[in-house]
């Protein structure tokens, strides 16, 4: 299946610097595995601090001409990347499942979503513009300039190893920056497909670079990108954990920081709400991905008055719609989970509240005949705070659903949590709409829509979900300094 790929056939999977396809330094390889059955697909290079430093110089010297490009030189090249990423889209989506486990029609999806960013920002190129401004003196002339940052480096994470690499290489090449990449370790594979389309397109040696990592080696590696001085911008999508290190590792270099850390999305259907499109937009924002996203709904809350119906639809549509399975076999809609330490995670998780009297309504086991990681779709209800799994990040496709009674305590609820990325809610009552919108802790909102997330609109969180944005037009932000330039005296 994954060597029939046309577009993994003439090459050997290896790291990229500086245009050339390299080997770690060490010599040393690890295994990508399948997590439909954890068999080997790939070995790849395990690269470390060293091959890293090398990765940066490369894009430090690259960065030299590639600042000077124009713009419409840049979007030229994002453009060409993009076609080529539509004409071998089908691959890209093969690899995606066969590292990921999502379904192909899972994959295909986030193909087309991670190729959009590379189409948007081949359009933003030409609207990269400084500002000339009115001076306060009659003899002065004032404006600012938007150059590129530097060298960038990306962390990336496994959910999404496509859009989460064009999402960030997009806007910061567009902006004239060179890149480091360091894919998740459980999916290098998609990275390098890419990266091999990037180089096809024509950019400059350099200007992407791939290093891929053991999980030993991330940490080695991530010090690397947050402490080289070279490297001016860091942006990493993962867990909060993760980001939080990060974040403290920039602080001696003083480096620009794009964290896109971890959620835990409400999803409010109040009493006026459609029960029928609230039910189908739980299926997609809990279930997608097999519920490993950050954007994931993570607490449902259901209005007393709608909250049996809610709850019984959504069992039924669960047992009709759901077919786990091997991702690569079309019949099949969702995949396993990545690996053991999440598998693990839910499984304790959902122990933990049974154990504690919470009801599970469906699912609730691990389910080895289908494959080592198969995780059943999961409903319980009747959690309480001594409950492990009513605080935390869920990521696995359990749905927790608590009952309410009225708007101001939904809202402390929903609001009681030191992240803000997602959140949704379904009402028809206009005034309640635009007051829960404003006072949603959160990022981003979808009322009545239970996926929202497109390259026109600006991704990221508030508290600890993380800083900046990616995508729409403010992703090239993170990747530009202003520079502001007086003339006097003229
Ligand atoms: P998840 O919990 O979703 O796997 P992580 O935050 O652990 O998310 O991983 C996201 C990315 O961060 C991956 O590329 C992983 O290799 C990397 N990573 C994990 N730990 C570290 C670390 N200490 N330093 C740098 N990168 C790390």
């Amino acid at each position: 299946f994954y060597s029939s790929c046309r577009l993994m056939a003439n090459r050997q999977n290896l790291g990229l610097i500086d245009g050339q396809w390299v080997s770690a330094q060490s010599g040393k390889t690890f295994p990508v595995l399948n997590p439909v059955d954890s068999s080997p697909i790939e070995r790849v290079p395990d690269m470390d601090a060293t091959d890293t430093r090398l990765a940066i110089d490369a894009a430090a010297k690259s960065f030299k001409t590639f600042r000077k490009t124009l713009a419409k030189e840049r979007s030229e090249l994002l453009r060409s990347w993009y076609n080529l990423m539509v004409k071998h889209a089908e691959d890209l989506a093969k690899i995606l499942t066969q590292e990921n486990g999502k379904s192909l029609n899972e994959s295909r999806a986030e193909v087309k979503y991670g190729n959009s960013f590379i189409e948007w920002f081949a359009e933003e190129a030409r609207r990269i513009n400084g500002e000339i401004l009115q001076a306060p003196f009659k003899n002065r002339e004032l404006f600012l300039l938007r150059q590129p940052v530097g060298v960038a480096g990306f962390i990336t994470p496994w959910n999404f190893p496509h859009a989460m690499i064009t999402r960030k290489a997009g806007a910061a090449l567009v902006a004239g920056c060179t890149c480091v990449v360091k894919p998740s370790e459980d999916t290098p594979l998609t990275a390098l497909a890419i990266a091999q389309l990037a180089e096809e397109a024509g950019f400059p040696a350099g200007a992407i670079n791939v290093v891929t990592t053991s999980l030993e080696n991330s940490i080695g590696v991530g010090q690397e990108l947050c402490t080289n001085p070279k490297v001016r911008v860091l942006s990493f999508t993962g867990s909060t954990a993760v980001g939080k290190i990060l974040y403290k590792q920039c602080a001696p270099s003083m480096k620009r920081l794009n964290l896109e850390l971890g959620g835990n999305a409400p999803y409010i259907v109040f009493e006026s709400a459609n029960v029928d499109l609230a039910v189908n937009g739980a299926m997609s924002s809990k279930f997608r991905n097999t519920g490993q996203t950050c954007v994931s709904a993570n607490r449902f809350f259901v209005h007393s008055k709608l909250y049996d119906e809610f709850v019984s639809k959504f069992i039924t549509k669960i047992a009709s719609d759901i077919r786990l399975g091997d991702g690569s076999k079309e019949e099949n809609t969702h995949g396993p989970l990545i690996k053991e330490s999440q598998l693990k995670i839910i499984n304790s998780l959902v122990d933990d509240a049974r154990e504690k009297g919470a009801t599970i309504h469906c699912g609730g086991k691990h389910l080895p005949d289908i494959g080592p990681l198969f995780y059943a779709p999961t409903v319980i209800t009747d959690v309480t705070k001594e409950m492990e799994i009513y605080a935390r990040e869920i990521f696995g496709p359990v749905a927790v659903i608590h009952k309410f009674h009225d708007e101001e305590e939904v809202l402390q609820k929903a609001n009681d949590t030191p992240v803000g990325l997602a959140g949704y809610f379904y009402s028809n009552d206009i005034s309640q709409i635009f007051r829960v919108a404003r006072d949603l802790e959160v990022g981003m909102i979808g009322i009545n829509e239970g996926l929202i997330s497109c390259t026109e609109a600006a991704f990221g969180g508030v508290k600890e979900s993380g800083i900046g944005r990616e995508g729409s037009s403010h992703g090239i932000d993170e990747y530009v300094d202003i520079k502001y330039v007086c003339i006097g005296n003229i």
